[in-house]
């Protein structure tokens, strides 16, 4: 099926003893076992079912088969946010004493788990200088257990050639983990291009509405940690804390995220709730059909302010001359994202003024909402961070990040018009 349609029915089937053709919410803890021998079943991971909803649950299911669907993944595990499963999704790589290389284009509070909390746990990660596949490539010794990247950064607006960086991490043995937020299974799906897990913020374009935070992390099922099974030891190796249960032999393809869900969900606990799970599929159903009015007010707001006398700089990867645009044309559908940053003239101080101004674009730190939004990340998100660290992280003073919403594009554009008469 098309992305249209798998975000409408994918991992649905109506419900056998009720017939509710929407996905009902499972508002339950646990579930009754049968017996003592059906309850050890289930333990170990014999039997199909439910036990405890920390693990897994029916409403939640759906959506981790339409996420996945949407991913082009073999399977998906659901969390509780999008930073869950940007952590979990690196823990589940790594063991103490390794290290993972990351693209230095990276969310805030990703950066900060990188560079501050993920060391202090005995992982590494080493900050490549630029995207580019060599400078990636000149990082990885035998401790490297991953590639990171953004397939499109937030806020830097950079566009990864995720085929050149799947062909450094394969060629190393290692995984090619993209977190695929700001581009949404929409406009691009990493997986066809060589990533092999890929993680996704459905708090926002595939939720949409700015009410729900969630994460998914999708695996391709296409790495195989068995015929690695000297870096990742962990999938082939018998686990202790589930008596023995040795994920490659136990769940072949499905082992990464098997162990996912074992280890990091079950003990970890970043749980999604049901009533999320079924917020999230609601948005879902339309993530296509707004993600076109996103992509073409977003096209309308950047040949705007290219042509505004108070913008010093429009950084669009749908126009000719950014130095994103042939990898827009290849990875983006010809299109690119809604997420763009514009650069007023006057520095910070004019930036704050334009922001300051807005009167419909809403101030606030969050992207894909249905909602115009603005931010200023060197004073929001990126704010934890020193000059030179906001610098490579794509961060300038003058900037700010615009989501472009589907609100009617004459008054998004009014407002924008506003906001910069009130910088002069
Ligand atoms: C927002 C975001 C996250 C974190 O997602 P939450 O759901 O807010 O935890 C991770 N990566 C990117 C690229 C994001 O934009």
């Amino acid at each position: 099926m098309k992305p249209e349609t798998i975000a409408i029915h994918g991992g649905y089937e109506v419900d056998p003893t009720t017939k509710a053709v929407a996905v009902p919410i499972y508002q339950t803890v646990a579930y009754a076992f049968d017996s003592a021998e059906h309850a050890a079943a289930l333990f170990n991971l014999e039997a199909e079912g439910f036990r405890y909803t920390r693990i897994q649950n029916p409403t939640t299911a759906v959506l981790e088969r339409r996420v996945a669907a949407l991913e082009g993944g073999l399977e998906a595990m659901c969390v509780s946010s999008g930073q869950a499963a940007v952590n979990y999704a690196v823990l589940n790589a790594t063991e103490l004493g390794c290290n993972i290389i990351s693209v230095p284009q990276l969310y805030g509070t990703t950066h900060t788990l990188f560079a501050h909390i993920l060391p202090g746990m005995g992982v590494t990660v080493r900050f490549a200088a630029s995207d580019r596949a060599d400078d990636i490539a000149r990082l990885i010794d035998e401790k490297t257990r991953a590639v990171f990247c953004e397939s499109v950064g937030n806020p830097a607006g950079n566009i990864c050639d995720l085929e050149a960086l799947a062909g450094v991490a394969h060629a190393h043995g290692i995984p090619l983990i993209v977190d695929n937020t700001v581009a949404s299974p929409i406009l691009l799906r990493p997986i066809e291009h060589g990533a092999d897990i890929v993680v996704n913020s459905l708090t926002k374009f595939l939720g949409g509405h700015g009410t729900t935070l969630g994460g998914a992390i999708i695996d391709s099922g296409n790495f195989d940690w068995k015929r690695h099974a000297a870096r990742f030891p962990a999938f082939s190796q018998p686990d202790h804390s589930y008596h023995g249960l040795v994920y490659t032999d136990h769940f072949g393809k499905g082992a990464y995220i098997a162990r996912c869900r074992s280890v990091y969900l079950r003990t970890g606990g970043a749980v999604l709730a049901p009533l999320s799970a079924f917020l999230l599929l609601q948005g879902i159903e339309t993530v296509a059909l707004r993600v076109e009015r996103h992509v073409a007010n977003g096209r309308k707001v950047a040949e705007f302010l290219r042509g505004n006398p108070r913008v010093e700089w429009v950084k669009y990867a749908g126009f000719p001359e950014s130095p994103y645009h042939a990898l827009a044309q290849k990875y983006l559908r010809g299109s690119a994202c809604s997420l763009l940053s514009v650069g007023i003239k006057g520095g910070y101080a004019a930036a704050v003024k334009f922001h300051d101004a807005l009167k419909l674009v809403t101030r606030l730190v969050n992207l894909g909402d249905a909602k115009s939004l603005a931010c200023h990340p060197a004073s929001t998100t990126h704010r934890q961070m020193s000059a030179e660290e906001q610098r490579s992280a794509g961060v300038l003073p003058e900037m700010i990040r615009l989501s472009i919403g589907i609100e009617h594009i004459d008054d998004i554009l009014e407002d924008l018009n506003q906001a910069l008469k009130a910088t002069a």
